[in-house]
């Protein structure tokens, strides 16, 4: 075999939750091992995820924006895209970044063992590399083992033309009429790629709206903007029944009212949510409980309920972010090393890197009427700010969400160009407990459009009354 490996603190999985442990475990002292089945360090954020996604959707904005500049005098001719090109470059992005990973790890002499890591004990797992055996054995764990795409069994997901999100990051071309089944956040920055670079996209969502975790006001104007854009935004529609034919993907629609109805498209990418890979590493073998859909479940310290055995990332629950992986990532390892660490983040934020982007944090204005709790708010439509009219844009919102009883910042929902940089203004103030006329009385620089936080914060309080 290929021999024995001892970790003070072994890491299963290399994502943004597992490399940020056992880089924190290491800079702590401890001797760290982490295993990865994958030949790059990363996981899905770095490979699949989170970054290539917004290369190509960048490639989308310029696209677009360049379109939309002619009807204010500037004028480009059609673009030519390149789509081996593009591909490189996104790759290359993404090698960039995982490459520099692989120099951390060696900077910090974290060992990382190369192949599939199942638990065979309490203190073991077994990585298989291509039938070579490594059996790493460790003091403390911390399983960090990410998730995939949900996959439905009405759907032939052999068939090429069926993708997920890593087949849609692979630009292996562009259909000419693209079904994207799920309007979710990943479902939904595909879409805007693939309608940059033409193609027909229509949009399928079993629930009355797309973005489903949002509220319904600030996920609109995205709507309005999309409808004008794509063929078909079907809500409260389910697919029934997708049939691949040799002349395309034939699917079967049934909406709210039980009507059935079929279309043809090139491609279907099949974004419905992802699954965590709890139930595919053995953990029982380590005593680790997993539930029936795959999630670990931990303590606000991240301990699974084998005291030195910890989870972190996607694999112990929602929200399946990069940035809440990376927190609670250093939580697990600060515990490991021996630190008095909990979890105690009051929120985190969500975006869609769509155009509009569409951000928010803490409670939604819909929980927080649902939990009872006296709601105020400020508002500010963008049409009144001067940066996002000479951005050519007015459909952005800034909504504020207050608790009436202390005038504090509970939660916040902005829609517009780069709401995702904006939104960790709100984030911080939640943090901080700030109330209205913190975020009232900051000077915030002008023209931007962070004013929009200072100006929905003035709106609640009523020292904005009438928008230019
Ligand atoms: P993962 O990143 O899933 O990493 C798990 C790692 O463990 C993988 O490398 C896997 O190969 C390895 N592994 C698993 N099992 C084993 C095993 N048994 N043996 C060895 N190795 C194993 N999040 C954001 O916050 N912002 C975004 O913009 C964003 N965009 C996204 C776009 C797309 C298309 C997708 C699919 C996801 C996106 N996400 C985004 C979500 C984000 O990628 C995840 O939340 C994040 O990667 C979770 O990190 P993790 O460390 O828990 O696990």
């Amino acid at each position: 075999g290929a021999g024995d490996v001892h970790g003070e603190v072994v890491v299963l999985g290399s994502g943004p939750g597992g490399y940020t442990a056992a880089f924190r475990a290491a800079d702590l002292g401890k001797k760290v091992v982490l295993i990865e089945k994958d030949s790059n360090l990363g996981g899905v954020c770095l490979n699949v995820g989170c970054i290539p996604s917004k290369a190509l959707l960048h490639a989308a904005k310029v696209i677009t924006e360049a379109e939309e500049m002619g009807a204010h005098g500037v004028s480009f001719a059609a673009p030519q895209v390149d789509l081996d090109n593009l591909r490189g470059w996104k790759d290359s992005v993404v090698k960039q970044l995982t490459g520099g990973l692989g120099g951390l790890a060696k900077g910090r002499k974290v060992q990382v063992v190369n192949g599939y890591g199942r638990f065979t004990g309490p203190n073991m797992i077994e990585v298989d590399n291509d039938g070579a055996k490594t059996t790493v054995s460790f003091d403390q764990c911390i399983i960090a083992a990410g998730s995939q795409p949900v996959q439905l069994p009405f759907i032939p997901h052999d068939d090429p033309r069926v993708i997920d999100s890593t087949g849609a990051l692979e630009l292996d071309g562009v259909p000419e009429r693209l079904l994207v089944l799920g309007g979710g956040i990943i479902g939904l920055e595909m879409a805007t790629v693939y309608d940059a670079l033409g193609s027909n996209v229509t949009i399928v969502e079993l629930m009355d709206q797309i973005i489903p975790g949002a509220d319904k006001d600030i996920v609109k104007p995205l709507h309005k903007r999309i409808e004008g854009r794509y063929e078909a935004i079907r809500l409260k529609t389910k697919v029934t029944a997708v049939e691949a034919l040799d002349e395309g993907l034939k699917v079967t629609f049934e909406d709210d009212k039980g009507e059935v109805s079929t279309d043809m498209f090139d491609k279907v990418l099949v974004a419905v949510g992802r699954r965590p890979n709890g139930a595919l590493i053995d953990a029982g073998a380590a005593g680790v409980a997993v539930d029936e859909r795959g999630f670990i479940a931990v303590d606000s310290q991240q301990r699974t309920g084998v005291a030195h055995i910890f989870a972190i990332g996607d694999v112990v629950g929602q929200p399946m972010l990069a940035h809440k992986a990376v927190h609670e990532g250093k939580v697990a390892a600060e515990v490991a090393a021996g630190h008095k660490r909990f979890f105690d983040a009051r929120v985190i934020p969500s975006v869609a890197y769509t155009d509009p982007e569409v951000a928010w944090v803490g409670l939604t204005e819909t929980q927080a009427k649902a939990e009872g709790i006296k709601v105020g708010k400020g508002v500010f439509p963008w049409a009144a700010s001067g940066r996002s009219l000479s951005l050519g844009r007015s459909e952005g919102i800034t909504k504020l969400i207050f608790d009436e009883e202390t005038d504090r910042v509970i939660g916040a929902g902005i829609v517009g160009p780069n709401a995702g940089d904006l939104v960790a203004e709100a984030a911080l103030a939640i943090e901080m407990g700030a109330d209205a006329v913190d975020l009232g009385h900051t000077i915030h620089p002008h023209p931007t459009l962070s004013e929009t936080l200072n100006f929905a914060a003035e709106m609640f309080e009523g020292t904005i009354t009438d928008l230019m």
